[in-house]
């Protein structure tokens, strides 16, 4: 059972936003997220490649997935043909594989950068420095199959609301520089930010999309 009355105020809370809820239905079953479908839910999360695989197999050909998970550049091409929103892109390495990918498919794919925002360590994500000369650079401007739609972060897991405003903010602020320098600004129209725990505060801060999990599905074992 999911936890439809939370699922109904998310989906008014985000259309009152004008933002887009991504049920993120990692580790769980179809039944699940048919539940949720019916309830009119067309936009899911996933972060495991193979059990994305299985589940857009399975599952209704209108659903809009996204991949949120770190995604290996080896995996790219199982996914690439659906895919549709990559949200977790750190490296120009990965950013080249899906163009690659996508053109095979004779497709554009959307994805985020993935900016470091929390103060835990953690292997992924660039930083603000790294993103901006990424979209500067001149092999970035050359890729023709990928579009970046804008940014995606994760604040720390903290109970200080303080520290987690600030980190959102400082992702919101770095969104509206880069639309600035960015090519095709006019698609560059998505800030992924916000949580089951935090995602009031990243709706304040400018989010447009976010990302819930366990309110929405009960937690994960
Ligand atoms: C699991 C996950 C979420 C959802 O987390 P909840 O706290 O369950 O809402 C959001 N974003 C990413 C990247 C995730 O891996």
């Amino acid at each position: 059972m999911i936890h439809t009355d939370t699922l109904h105020s998310l989906q008014a809370e985000v259309a009152a936003a004008h933002a887009t809820l991504v049920a993120v239905s990692k580790t769980k079953p179809d039944d699940m997220i048919l539940e949720a479908y019916r309830e009119g839910q067309r936009d899911f999360g996933e972060n495991y490649v193979q059990e994305l695989v299985q589940k857009q197999a399975n599952l209704p050909g209108d659903i809009r997935w996204h991949f949120i998970g770190h995604l290996q550049s080896n995996k790219v091409k199982q996914i690439a043909a659906f895919v549709h929103l990559i949200h977790g892109v750190d490296s120009f390495r990965l950013l080249q594989e899906i163009d690659k990918q996508a053109g095979k498919c004779g497709r554009v794919i959307d994805c985020l950068l993935q900016v470091h925002i929390a103060s835990e360590e953690t292997k992924f994500g660039l930083s603000a420095e790294e993103a901006e000369t990424l979209v500067r650079s001149d092999e970035f401007r050359a890729l023709q199959q990928v579009r970046i739609r804008g940014l995606m972060g994760m604040a720390s897991n903290t109970a200080d609301t303080w520290k987690v405003r600030d980190e959102f903010h400082v992702l919101g602020s770095l969104f509206r520089k880069l639309k600035t320098v960015i090519v095709a600004p006019e698609n560059f129209d998505t800030l992924s930010m916000g949580m089951t725990g935090d995602y009031k505060i990243a709706l304040q801060e400018g989010s447009t999309m976010i990302r819930i999990g366990s309110a929405i599905f009960g937690d994960r074992s």
